[in-house]
């Protein structure tokens, strides 16, 4: 995506970020709506976490002992979801593939469940029908997975409880698991409709299958305490395992899988089930996360929204004038526009976008000094340093953008 291979044209190369602006190498400056694709919650090169890193580095980067930052970002994590223990990685795609692993060994079991248009990173059985680069290259899924791997994996629509019913029916002493984004924001912003995510809670746990909910995306993110705060907070249940990246890694590469300690028994060294890390934990990745998920109080969540909202608002308001078929969705803190007349609920509404409009769209933002997600697919991804003049230079592009599209 970053190629620009959605939208065409020049990739822009960036030489800086400071707070809600990036630099490319020509001097160009663009507000920033891309977020490294969601972890700088906080912004480019915040001070604090800048200082923290700095520090780190200067007493050592990667020793492979334990260490102190990656107990207390653990002990974050704990204190803010529904897990009881969690183990860190590199990468959300190493967290969904060892979560897979896990809950496969657990169970005795080799079925996993998926959404089309939910991307869980390249892990080889979530490639069927994932979204994110996939959704936009329209690639269902890629040479080099096995037909025996992708075999074992049951692919249904989004929101639909009745294909979730059946599938169990049908396969339920079978699955291992049914893995889902909290809330997907890999075919754009598609919220579960209410009750969904209980609903496949429960009807894992009807059928002996682990519910993971992978919150790489949503996690300290959607809010405070992830997308599961916004609904399995409230509602009463917890996911059997989770997994997180992007925020918790403050711009670094850290990630981490977690849920009930009984099902975390089953890892090695305690447990047979083999998974391990050169550099997970690294003690620089874990210092970023830490300290960046140390500053996200309630306040910064609480100006996500605001700016989220008057963005989301206002982008509504530039394509209504101009005449262009158009939805805005939004999970928490996190939404998307998409360039369609109808309601996006699922992977197949998602893909009657005018991907075309979109593209016109992008560039005159990108013109007029706005650095959206060159995708019709993605996320749009706001930070606390999104201050007033940042938000005002979005909402001044918008109408001359939203004609482009018209
Ligand atoms: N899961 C979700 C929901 C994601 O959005 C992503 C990446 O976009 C991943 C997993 C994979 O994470 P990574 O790119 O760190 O491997």
């Amino acid at each position: 995506m970053r190629a620009f291979n959605a939208v065409g044209g020049t990739p822009r190369f960036m030489a800086s970020g400071s707070g809600a602006r990036l630099t490319d190498v020509d001097g160009q400056e663009y507000v920033d709506l891309v977020g490294s694709w969601g972890p700088m919650l906080l912004g480019h090169a915040h001070p604090e976490v800048q200082a923290a890193v700095v520090a780190a580095v200067a007493r050592g980067t990667s020793y492979g002992t334990p260490t102190e930052p990656e107990v207390e970002l653990a002990e974050e994590i704990v204190g803010r979801t529904p897990v009881e223990q969690v183990r860190l990685v590199s990468s959300g795609t190493e967290a969904t593939m060892s979560a897979i692993r896990l809950a496969r060994g657990f169970t005795g079991r080799d079925v996993v469940v998926k959404f089309a248009g939910c991307y869980h990173g390249h892990v080889d059985p979530l490639l069927a029908a994932a979204g994110s680069g996939l959704a936009t290259l329209a690639v269902p899924g890629t040479p080099g997975v096995p037909e025996s791997a992708a075999a074992l994996t049951v692919v249904l629509p989004y929101n639909d409880r009745s294909a979730v019913e059946a599938a169990f029916a049908q396969h339920g002493d079978r699955i291992a698991c049914l893995i889902t984004e909290a809330a997907p924001g890999n075919m754009g912003v598609v919220p579960p409709e209410p009750g969904f995510n209980g609903f496949l809670a429960e009807t894992c746990r009807a059928h002996g299958a682990l519910f993971v909910s992978d919150e790489v995306m949503t996690g300290f993110r959607a809010s405070r305490q992830g997308y599961w705060g916004l609904d399995g907070a409230a509602e009463g249940w917890a996911p059997d395992l989770m997994t997180f990246g992007k925020v918790m890694g403050g711009g670094f590469p850290a990630a981490a899988f977690g849920g009930r300690a009984d099902v975390m028994a089953m890892l090695a060294p305690d447990g047979p089930v083999y998974q391990a890390g050169t550099l997970s934990g690294n003690p620089v990745a874990a210092t970023a996360g830490l300290t960046t998920l140390r500053l996200a109080d309630e306040g910064v969540y609480e100006h996500l929204t605001k700016v989220g909202d008057a963005i989301r608002l206002a982008a509504a308001e530039a394509l209504t004038q101009a005449g262009v078929p158009h939805v805005v969705q939004s999970a928490g803190t996190m939404f998307s526009v998409f360039f369609t007349g109808q309601p996006v609920r699922d992977f197949a509404d998602a893909s009657t976008q005018d991907t075309a409009a979109f593209a016109a769209f992008f560039h005159a933002m990108l013109d007029a000094g706005v650095y959206l997600p060159p995708s019709a697919y993605e996320a749009w991804f706001v930070s606390s340093a999104h201050d007033d003049a940042a938000v005002e230079t979005v909402l001044a592009a918008l109408p001359c953008a939203a004609r482009a599209a018209a």
